[in-house]
């Protein structure tokens, strides 16, 4: 059975709201707010395309995240010192001082999962979605889940940054640390060169496949019909650059 993926910032948010609203008290996996607010939880796009097990956010799982809050909570007196992990922390401490604030957020996420489902839904299903490759959602995903995966990434950004000390845009040389300094440092997006038509679920992402480029490239590759290449895009972006000083000569 996989294993879950840990509670993240959004679903602890909701969890405190709830425990906050039972007067800070544990409630059981029977009790209808639990059981509403594990519901919702299955409903939250929050970690699609993750394994999930069968006893995925069930109330017996929200009532332990309670159980950690009460913990956490320095009014209670019970015994038993186990404190949360690292993020309930930290959401308690955002939180629990700011009982308004925690209110209107969890209240904005209750309403928002409607939305942001159905959004979703309709991206997924529309036939000519927004920067959707010719070979269909499914492909473009399939490119989007290859390029991302993280240890191709980093591998590719380390020895990038190895072989000339910077993660420079193939396409437009934009280089993120330069740029924004330190919020920049490290950051770059990667584009799989593969042609998507031989993209098959099971091939590994090589490091060779990936190229760097910045937000703004990467999207407009994904938009060229037909697909151009990163040296393509670059030639475009060269030539732009020149009609743009001989204007400014003029
Ligand atoms: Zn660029
Ligand atoms: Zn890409």
């Amino acid at each position: 059975m996989p294993r879950n993926p840990d509670w993240t910032r959004d679903e602890l948010i909701l969890a405190l709201d709830l425990f906050i609203d039972a007067k800070r008290k544990q409630l059981d996996s029977s009790d209808l707010r639990v059981i509403e607010l594990s519901e919702l939880l299955n409903r939250l796009p929050l970690h699609s395309g993750r394994p999930r097990a069968s006893d995925f956010r069930n109330p017996n799982g929200v009532s332990m995240k309670l159980g950690n809050f009460l913990r956490i909570d320095p009014e209670y007196s019970g015994k038993g010192l186990a404190r949360g992990n690292k993020l309930e922390q930290e959401v308690w401490d955002e939180f629990a001082g700011d009982l308004y604030r925690l209110r209107r957020v969890a209240s904005n996420l209750r309403n928002s999962v409607q939305h942001v489902v159905a959004e979703r839904q309709a991206r997924y299903g529309s036939a000519v979605a927004e920067e959707e490759f010719p070979e269909g959602a499914i492909l473009t995903r399939l490119h989007k889940v290859k390029e991302r995966n993280p240890r191709a990434v980093e591998a590719k950004k380390q020895s990038v940054l190895q072989a000339t000390g910077k993660l420079a845009c193939e396409v437009c040389d934009f280089d993120f640390h330069m740029t924004y300094g330190e919020l920049g440092a490290n950051f770059a997006e990667c584009h799989h060169q593969i042609p998507i038509a031989q993209l098959a679920p099971d091939y590994p992402t090589r490091v060779s496949d990936l190229s760097v480029v910045c937000a703004n490239c990467h999207r407009m590759l994904h938009k060229s019909r037909p697909l151009l290449e990163v040296g393509e895009l670059r030639a475009i972006v060269l030539q732009q650059a020149g009609h743009a000083a001989s204007e400014h000569e003029a």
